[in-house]
This record gives structure tokens, sequence and C-alpha cells, in this order.
């Protein structure tokens, strides 16, 4: 069964291998594999041991987007939020929930946020803290860019916290050169290619320390984290038990990263991906839900079939059944079914799965393939 999900995605059998041994996450052989993750992953986010840390928190992408959250803004101030997807939405749940104060900035989902809009937006509200932006929203599939709205940001005097977590190791990312990041966000598995349990930052070192004690909460504190890694005898451990074997699996995945010539070459493998697919569905007759020039390489949204016998769960048992498994749900305003691009996968992978979609449709009597225009 291949994974064609944009997380959790498939991955190498040395990676799936990397599991299998039981770990005291305090054994000393275990905690070198600790140091190194944090500085390989370090090194992907273009920080410096000077001026940047990376973090390992326990849990998935909105478990390391609440800590950030918390850890950054202070309780009751706002964060600018362009609410380009779903995981913008749930960006702002997360401020909420946390007593900060979201501003949603409607914006258009299938374009890229214009710094423009960003800059105005600050202008007008001049008690914003923070902006939250989403890197590639795994909503639409768009890639928005961190280093042009960072720019706008810093122009303002204010902070930026990047949600990197279907980004990271695949698009790219320079925290050195933009002083007005606190954070970006990401997990072990999506474009890292390793398995789920953990998350991560990549945080600026004056920005923990000035946020010492904002979190109200022990477990999602990255600014705790980081004094942590700093007291002589954590030894580099973790404050509470870790999934020591996806940490492991983390570092094959890494090893894996640097063998296919780390993240120019995985971006360049997912856009073939993502062409190779969008071109298909194409030529199947199917709709891709974005415009050539915006779609990103990470995922790729095709319209329903404007057809009776369309039901995506059958299309996804079918599917299932020669092999391929997509996400039985969407996440665009008009239905839609989503095809993850990242992950252990080839352009290869991606014709195969085109012929096994021609052959679903075929089988379900699907005979009008266009966009289906859902009544509101
Ligand atoms: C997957 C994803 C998340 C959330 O990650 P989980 O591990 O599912 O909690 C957050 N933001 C983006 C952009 C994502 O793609």
């Amino acid at each position: 069964m291949k994974l064609l999900t944009p997380g959790p995605v498939t991955t190498r059998p040395e990676v799936k291998a990397a599991m299998t041994q039981d770990i005291a996450p305090w054994d000393n052989e275990f905690r070198p594999i600790y140091q190194a993750v944090r500085d390989r992953l370090l090194r992907i986010a273009g920080g410096t041991p000077e001026t940047h840390v990376a973090l390992a928190l326990q849990g998935c992408g909105h478990f390391a987007m609440e800590a950030a959250i918390r850890t950054f803004v202070p309780v009751g101030r706002k964060i600018l939020i362009p609410l380009v997807g779903s995981y913008a939405d749930r960006m702002a749940h997360l401020a909420k929930d946390a007593g900060r104060i979201p501003v949603p900035l409607p914006v258009d989902q299938e374009r890229p946020v214009s710094p423009a809009a960003i800059a105005q937006a600050l202008a007008e509200d001049q008690s914003i803290g923070h902006v939250g932006l989403v890197y590639s929203e795994t909503g639409s599939g768009v890639v928005h860019d961190p280093a042009a709205i960072g720019a706008a940001v810093r122009a303002a005097g204010r902070r930026l916290l990047v949600d990197a977590v279907s980004a990271f190791g695949a698009l790219p990312l320079n925290v050195a050169s933009q002083p007005e990041l606190d954070a970006v966000m990401f997990t072990s598995n999506k474009c890292l290619e390793a398995m789920p349990g953990l998350g991560f930052t990549v945080a600026r070192i004056s920005s923990l320390q000035a946020a010492a004690g904002n979190a109200g909460s022990w477990s999602f504190d990255f600014a705790d984290i980081y004094q942590h890694t700093l007291r002589p005898d954590s030894g580099g451990s973790f404050r509470f038990t870790p999934p020591a074997q996806v940490l492991s699996a983390v570092h094959t995945a890494l090893d894996l990263f640097d063998a296919e010539g780390g993240q120019p070459a995985r971006l360049a493998r997912y856009r073939q991906n993502a062409d190779v697919l969008y071109e298909g569905m194409r030529a199947l007759g199917l709709d891709p839900c974005l415009a050539r020039d915006v779609q990103g390489p990470i995922i790729v949204n095709i319209a329903a079939p404007d057809d009776p016998a369309w039901d995506l769960q059958r299309f996804v048992d079918l599917l299932k059944q020669s092999g391929w498994l997509i996400s039985n749900f969407y996440n665009t305003a008009q239905p839609s079914f989503r095809v993850g691009c990242i992950g252990a996968i080839t352009p290869d992978d991606m014709r195969g799965f085109l012929k096994a979609v021609a052959s679903v449709l075929t089988t379900m009597g699907i005979r009008n393939r266009r966009a289906c225009r859902a009544v509101a």
C-alpha cells in the first residue's frame, strides 16, 4: 500500500526498520542521536547555533503550533492570521482557545498572500504583535512566501510565526535571514518522510529567552523546553517520555534526505510528482482545483466529477484495493479529492496511480468528469 496523503506519508523501508528497537530515551547511546537530529534540522532551516535552536515536542503538528502560539504570543495579545485555508483556520482556533486574540484576515485562498495586504492590516492595527503564516497551505495546495511576508512584518516592526508543517524539508527556508521570525514549526512526518509522533520548532534563541513564563502550560512551552536543554543534568534528553523510536527513524530519514541531495532535490521530486499528477488528471478529463501557475508541489486537489455516480468513499475504497490510499475527506469549499505528492513517492508512482484512477472511474461508471459546482 502506498499513501498519497499529505501526511502521514509513505516511508522508505530503512525508515520503518529504524523503528524496530526498544530504546530508553535517556540512554547514553540515544542522546547523541537526539542531538544530531536537532543539529541537522537547524541546518536545514538555515539557522546557526549562535542565534537559533531546534527543539522537539512530543506529538503532532497541532501540538507544535499550539506550543509556539503559547510561547511567543503573550496571553491576551493579537496575532494576525491571513485565512489562506483550513490550516490557517486551525491556527486561529488554537490561538483563541489559548486565550490569545486571533485577528483573521480574509484573503483569496487561490493566490499567494500579498505582502501589501499584510502591511496594510498591520498599519491599521498597531496592537497586533504577531503574524501567523501557513507556508504551504495543505487545504488549498497554494504555497505562500514567508520571506516576502516576513519583509512586510519586519518593516512594520512586528513578529512572525510560520506553520511549515507541510513545507519543511521540501520548500526553502533561511531563518538566519529573517530576524522578524520567532519560529517555524514542523513535524517528523510529511516532507521529512519519517513517522508521525514528534513536532519540532526552529526558533530564535533571543525570542525564546524573552518568552519565559508566557505559555500558561507546562506541556506546550518551547521556552521551558529550551531551558531544559541548557541544564547540565538534562544531557540532551526530553522533559517527558518521547517517542524515541520515531526520533531514531527521523535520524535515518535525514540520512536518506542527505543522500537524495537535500531540500532542492526533494523539492524537485515533489514538483515532478505534482506536475505528472496535475497533467495526468487533466488528460483523464478531470479538473484540478487550482490554476497551473499557483499549484504548489505538496498537494493537488481535484474537483469532484459532476456525475451522480460520484461517491468519494467508494472512490477511495476502490483505489485502496489497487494499492493506493488517498484521503477520504477534502478541505476545499467545493467538493474535491486530494492527492499528496510528498513521501517516498516518485513520478513513476504517480503514473501508476493515474492508471488506477482511470480504471476506478470506469468501474464506478463516472461519465461526466468535469468539475462539480456544488449547490450552496
Ligand atoms: C498536517 C498539517 C498540520 C497539522 O499537523 P498534525 O500533525 O496533523 O497535527 C498543520 N499545518 C499544516 C500546514 C499541515 O499540513
